[in-house]
């Protein structure tokens, strides 16, 4: 039988002593409603209303620039874009990486948007951050705690997908991680979780929005894109997380969802995204907030 000189487990081990508050930091008895700063004088708040929107994929100079102007055009606030894909299949377009990046940016200064995509790795903090003005945590990498924690050491806000797996509890508690290192600028983002439903692509959990909202002062947006999975529910869905209590959207467009290379089938074509934003600012009049746009 094979003996054990050292504890291997405790000697690899980067124990981080972050004090226990009396109150979990995402708590409202912990402080009042947050307020997210972008650039271009954006914010998400619960007395705003930001739409961020984009292709899933940065695929080309001409797709981000022709994308950022119609979303741009139609009231978007914040532009969205992937370039370190998290797919289900290796073989599958992984984005273009640095490239796409740069390529966001060149958009986001162009046409005056704060811009968002996702940190897949920990190694690509750095990087990420040095082009975003904040940075997505996918519903994939939800638990991952270590990069979790990495991103509770910069200060650039960090937008939360919910796994599809998680309760909201874990959810909140994912966000802890985060608020724990001392970085404050958290955004949750609801996106659907795994039911047996099989009509949708997820299940927007609609419910977790007001529960949400009840619990933590961190502000909650709704992705109705990768809940749906199909273009044709993001309209319906994406005014009920406004009736819910949301403070932003994120919606999937594309120039041509017929040729995006990634979730094409749930992006708005530009006409569409038109519709929806007209419909969003009717019911704005109900809801009261600021509708951020530049
Ligand atoms: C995305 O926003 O591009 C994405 C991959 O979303 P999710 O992590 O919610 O699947
Ligand atoms: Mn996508």
């Amino acid at each position: 039988m094979a003996t054990c000189n050292a504890n291997p487990v405790l000697l690899s081990c980067n124990i981080t002593n972050v004090a226990t508050p009396s109150s979990p930091l995402y708590s409202k008895t912990y402080r009042d409603a947050s307020v997210i700063h972008l650039p271009y004088n954006i914010s998400i708040s619960e007395n705003t209303l930001a739409v961020i929107a984009g292709p899933c994929s940065i695929e080309s100079e001409e797709q981000i620039m022709a994308t950022a102007e119609f979303v741009k055009k139609s009231g978007a606030a914040i532009l969205r874009g992937g370039a370190f894909k998290p797919r289900t299949s290796p073989y599958a377009f992984q984005g273009m990486g640095i490239a796409g990046l740069q390529l966001l940016r060149k958009a986001g200064d162009y046409y005056r948007m704060p811009i968002i995509t996702e940190v897949l790795d920990s190694e690509d903090i750095t990087i990420v951050a040095d082009y975003a003005d904040i940075l997505q945590v996918g519903a994939r990498n939800c638990q991952n705690f270590s990069l979790l924690r990495k991103l509770g050491k910069i200060r650039k806000p960090v937008l939360l997908k919910r796994g599809m797996m998680v309760t909201i509890k874990e959810f909140l508690m994912a966000a802890e991680y985060i608020l724990a290192e001392g970085n404050e600028n958290v955004i949750l983002c609801e996106r659907g979780i795994r039911t047996f439903e099989t009509e949708t692509r997820n299940t927007l959990d609609i419910s977790a929005v007001p529960v949400l909202k009840q619990k933590t002062h961190l502000p909650v947006i709704v992705d109705p894109s990768h809940a749906a999975g199909n273009w044709k529910l993001i309209h319906p869905l994406a005014l009920a997380a406004l009736a819910a209590g949301a403070d932003g959207l994120m919606i999937e467009c594309h120039i041509k969802p017929e040729s995006a290379l990634c979730d094409g089938e749930q992006s708005l074509r530009p006409d569409k995204f038109a519709l929806l934003m007209n419909d969003i600012r009717k019911m704005n009049t109900l809801l009261n907030k600021k509708l951020e746009c530049i």
